[in-house]
């Protein structure tokens, strides 16, 4: 795969097509930028450019010796250096020196791609700051780093940065759809909840917790309002059990009432967030009122607030949950 095959980071292919087009490939990048965002997949995707001996200014050509040993994993003319634990230490960084130093043996140049080398040490950084100062003309360093402020200036200053942005929904939806068909199952919510990450809604897509998440929570705001007290106290025990994922829950809840809202103001289905659920979405949407879904919304807001500045969580959910039940 080549950057023709990139979805969105339109400005963060055109610079790198720039640098293939005009031979003016830098020793050493750092792509940065929020994890999730995609530095590592284009990451790859460059050194492959960088190590295929025939590719043109967006595609590898696939097919010559260096590229199949690339293509299979085995090609020693590319390293790919990523923490073992938490941190990328000294001897790894020296590793990479040793290696430099030695010619490639199929491409014309020997590409690294350290993977969240903001978590190398201060002492790892200094050693890599060796080869950064006299690298061989043929070595390419691609450093990928979701907190660019933690690289010494040392490096910063001896690499170029490479700036990755939020895609829009619509594109997140487009990798999601091209990796999991356009009826995968929360494909809208997905898109709309990653705001721009395509990672943060791949992980959603491929997480069977979040899937039966979003399922339990809609049961629970499609009974709510018809439900007596008793189930409010009962319905606790869903949040409870799933208190690491508050915020998703509560996220979930919000999009669900921001259906019902534009449910009520137009019949487009298109609109929705959570299309794949419409029936439930327009029944419930007849329930409310415009001005009642809006305070609704904004109740679930409070809990978020109240809980996010310690307050008593069970009282905060249990609150929201009364509220919401409320005509
Ligand atoms: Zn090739």
């Amino acid at each position: 795969m080549g950057f023709s095959g990139v979805i969105g980071q339109e400005e963060v292919i055109r610079s790198l097509e720039n640098d293939m087009k005009y031979g003016r490939i830098g020793h050493a990048y750092v792509f940065s930028g929020t994890a999730g965002i995609g530095k590592k997949t284009v990451a790859g995707i460059f050194a492959g450019m960088l190590i295929c001996n025939a590719a043109d200014i967006s595609d590898p050509c696939g097919v010559c010796q260096a590229c199949r040993l690339f293509i299979s994993g085995a090609n020693p003319d590319f390293r790919l250096i990523k923490a073992e634990g938490t941190s990328i230490g000294g001897d790894e960084i020296r590793e990479i020196q040793g290696s430099v130093a030695i010619r490639p043996m199929y491409s014309k140049r020997k590409v690294y791609i350290i993977e969240d080398a903001d978590n190398m040490t201060v002492q790892a950084q200094n050693c890599l700051l060796k080869t950064l100062e006299e690298p061989p003309s043929y070595v390419v360093l691609i450093l990928t780093a979701s907190n660019y402020e933690s690289l010494l200036e040392t490096i910063r200053s001896r690499a170029r940065r490479i700036s990755f942005k939020k895609n829009t929904n619509a594109q997140v939806r487009q990798v999601i759809a091209e990796k999991y068909g356009n009826d995968a199952r929360g494909i809208e919510f997905a898109a709309a909840y990653a705001d721009g990450i395509i990672g943060t809604a791949l992980d959603l897509i491929e997480t069977e917790e979040f899937i039966g998440l979003r399922e339990k929570t809609f049961e629970l705001v499609n009974r709510i309002k018809n439900s007596g007290l008793a189930d409010i106290f009962s319905t606790f025990s869903f949040f409870e059990d799933n208190r690491d994922d508050y915020n998703v829950i509560l996220d979930m809840m919000a999009m669900f009432y921001r259906d019902m809202l534009v449910a009520g103001e137009t019949e487009n289905e298109k609109i929705l967030i959570n299309s794949d659920k419409r029936d439930i979405i327009f029944n419930n949407a007849r329930k409310y009122s415009p001005q009642q879904l809006v305070a609704d919304i904004e109740q679930i807001e409070a809990a978020r607030r109240a809980i996010k500045q310690n307050a008593n969580f069970q009282l905060a959910v249990e609150q929201m949950l009364i509220k919401l039940r409320e005509e």
